[in-house]
């Protein structure tokens, strides 16, 4: 982004706004506050920008409590100045209120999903959208494995295209984890099922010192040890293709030693700590244990390197949360690099307080997953084209 030339150009800004609303209000603005390094560089050069986002699924429909209205208002308070709102998204009233765009003025588009174009890549809806300006920006990484119109099809009508100032953060740390990280790497992997990520554990296994398994994934695994895994989280037909990687990553890869199983799938359930090798039947696992803590903790505390994703247990409720939050603070105590992905970890991280000492915080779930299963994005290699 640094590179372009702005001044005086119109210049389509693709952000993520897709924020909660409730009642016309936004709920969190987490991901407006990210996208402001970008905007406010592009204003300082005198750009006229002019701001395309989704927000929620309207399937290509008009759904007035799906509008960007309430978005450009949290917006203008954010940067202090006004922010202008099209209730369309393409079209003529679209092309007059741009055109009204002075240098350092910004115009926020209505809703890309009212069009069903957008999704579909429509390439006549992508022409239109192009036209609004000359330059061409993607701050929209949590999109970026997504070929829509405004992370793919657009991009190919501009002769410039570049990654905003949180996209480039993104795939910078992200791709130091594939191609040059810092030794020793130690990458967690948790939340709920293995086969969401198996993909990712795939390509880990090749670039990590230690892969650390936790949260209900695990149990896939321990089944696949022949460990009794009670009414625990296992994926019956991924039993095998666990076997097998257990078998190719040796002791790179790191299950459990402890858990903390319960009678039910239940805050108010009883439960209690037991060696990996126990479960009372009928019972299942919800947290790992203080043994594996340590032990984590240990590998964490030595790496150079250490990329999180997914929570070590079921940490919306208390008494299985200990793991996930532990450990996210010995992350967030580690001198390496730390990167953190994936939508509940990145809150079980704000859970435990300690988002401001982590190095990286990635805003895309899906994106990041599928980055570091090693797939290209769409809306990543049409910038690397431009
Ligand atoms: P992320 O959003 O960080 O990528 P996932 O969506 O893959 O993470 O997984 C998060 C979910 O996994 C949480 O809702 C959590 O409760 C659940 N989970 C973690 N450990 C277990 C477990 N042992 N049993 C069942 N669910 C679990
Ligand atoms: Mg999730």
């Amino acid at each position: 982004m640094d590179a372009l030339e702005m001044t005086g150009r119109r210049v389509f800004v693709r952000v993520d706004f897709n924020v909660p609303l409730k009642d016309g209000i936004v709920q969190e603005d987490t991901r407006i506050r990210a996208t402001l390094p970008t905007l406010k560089q592009a204003l300082d050069k005198g750009a006229k920008l002019v701001l395309g986002s989704h927000l929620g699924r309207p399937k290509g429909r008009r759904r007035p409590e799906l509008s960007l209205a309430p978005v450009a208002e949290r917006l203008s308070e954010h940067l202090g100045k006004p922010v202008g709102f099209c209730g369309e998204t393409v079209g003529d009233t679209v092309d007059r209120e741009v055109g009204k765009l002075a240098n350092g003025e910004m115009l926020l588009l209505e809703n890309l999903r009212f069009y069903p174009g957008e999704t579909d890549n429509d390439a006549d809806f992508a022409r239109r959208l192009s036209t609004t300006a000359e330059l061409y920006v993607n701050d929209a990484f949590g999109t970026a494995h997504r070929a829509h119109a405004s992370t793919n099809g657009m991009v190919r009508h501009f002769k410039q295209a570049a990654a905003g100032v949180l996209m480039e953060k993104e795939l910078h740390y992200l791709d130091m984890a594939l191609t040059d990280p810092p030794h020793p790497f130690t990458a967690m992997l948790g939340g709920a099922k293995v086969s969401d990520k198996i993909e990712v554990v795939r390509s880990l296994l090749e670039k990590v010192d230690r892969l650390l398994i936790g949260g209900g994934m695990a149990y896939t695994f321990l089944r696949a040890r022949g460990l009794p895994t009670g009414k625990s989280l296992v994926e019956e037909d991924k039993v095998e293709l666990a076997k097998n990687l257990l078998e190719e990553a040796g002791e790179k890869l790191v299950l459990p030693l402890d858990h903390i199983v319960a009678s039910k799938f239940d805050a108010e359930a009883e439960h209690r700590v037991m060696p990996i090798s126990e479960i009372p039947d009928g019972w299942m696992g919800l947290d790992i244990g203080p043994e594996t803590v340590a032990a984590y903790g240990d590998q964490i505390r030595a790496a150079k390197m250490i990329l999180w994703n997914g929570p070590m247990g079921v940490f919306e409720m208390e008494p299985f949360a200990k793991g996930t939050v532990a450990l996210a603070e010995v992350i967030a105590a580690s001198d390496g690099t730390s990167v953190v992905g994936g939508g509940d970890s990145v809150a079980a991280v704000h859970q435990a307080g300690v988002a401001d000492r982590i190095t990286h915080i990635s805003t895309g779930g899906g994106a990041s997953l599928e980055f570091l299963a090693g797939e290209k994005l769409p809306g990543v290699e049409v910038l690397t084209d431009a």
